[in-house]
């Protein structure tokens, strides 16, 4: 808009100060008369270094949204900024390579390949972009998240919370600006949820990335700095320095 280039380090809209942005988002499944539709008209800004949860009734669009503002699916309309860049409208081949270098994703149920090592999980999306991380970065990244000495594990010989450790070291590697989790504690046990928690706080605190993630569960919403209620496809609410106990009224209120 100004003339001046956006990188990872100089992060943020030069407007607004947000890292990411979305404007009246729309997304349907599906055509004419059977249209389903996931959002419809959703706006938010994310500063960066801060920690958003977004939760909400199932159906309430939470997934489509993350995808959508994640470069991930292509919202039917509307705009979603990273910094300063509009992606709605990127071509495929440059959306994938700006997603790779900005933006890292966590799912419920890890998405590791069963057959590769820790460290082989880490390097196959650099791999598979033609841009393989140095074995020290991979080593690194593995380090960060806990798992140190267990570079050559399989998934299956490590437990759930270990497994979601590799999945974040995996979208970290690359050291994005934002980091995307789809209920990332939906899969362990309270303790181990806890303990995941803490390692995305720290890289909102510490590294000063900024963190969306989408949650059931009250207790992970009071490690976000605020809440973001989706209904319908609607954003209807935003609770700021949430506690478990405000935010489970505010849900149990929505009947989610
Ligand atoms: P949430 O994550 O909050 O449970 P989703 O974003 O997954 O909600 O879904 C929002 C709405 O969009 C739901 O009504 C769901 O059935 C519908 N939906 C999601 N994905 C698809 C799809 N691939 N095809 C058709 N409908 C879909
Ligand atoms: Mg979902």
């Amino acid at each position: 808009m100004n003339g001046t280039t956006t990188t990872a380090a100089t992060a943020g809209d030069t407007t607004t100060g947000a890292v990411l942005s979305a404007e009246g988002l729309h997304r349907a499944y599906g055509r004419g008369a059977g249209a389903v539709p996931a959002l419809r008209g959703v706006s938010a800004a994310f500063a960066p270094g801060t920690f958003t949860a977004v939760m909400g009734p199932s159906g309430s669009g939470k997934t489509t949204l993350l995808h959508c503002l994640a470069g991930m699916d292509r919202p039917t309309s509307g705009s979603v900024r990273w910094g300063d860049t509009e992606i709605a409208g990127l071509p495929e081949r440059r959306l994938a390579e700006l997603r790779r270098a900005r933006v890292g994703f966590v799912f419920q149920s890890f998405n590791l390949m069963p057959a590769m090592t820790a460290a082989q999980n880490v390097e196959l999306p650099g791999r598979l972009a033609g841009r393989p991380p140095a074995r020290t970065e991979v080593r690194e990244a593995l380090a960060r998240v806990g798992l140190a000495g267990r570079e050559r594990h399989r998934p299956g010989q490590l437990s759930g919370g270990q497994q979601q450790r590799v999945a974040i070291a995996r979208a970290l590697v690359s050291r994005p600006e934002v980091l995307f989790a789809d209920e990332p504690t939906g899969a362990l046990d309270r303790a181990t949820g806890r303990e995941i928690l803490g390692l995305l706080r720290t890289g909102v605190d510490v590294d000063g990335r900024t963190c969306v993630m989408v949650t059931h569960d009250p207790a992970a919403a009071e490690f976000a700095d605020r809440v973001l209620l989706l209904a319908d496809g609607l954003l209807i609410d935003e609770l700021l320095r949430p506690t478990a106990a405000r935010v489970a009224e505010r849900l149990s209120a929505l009947g989610g």
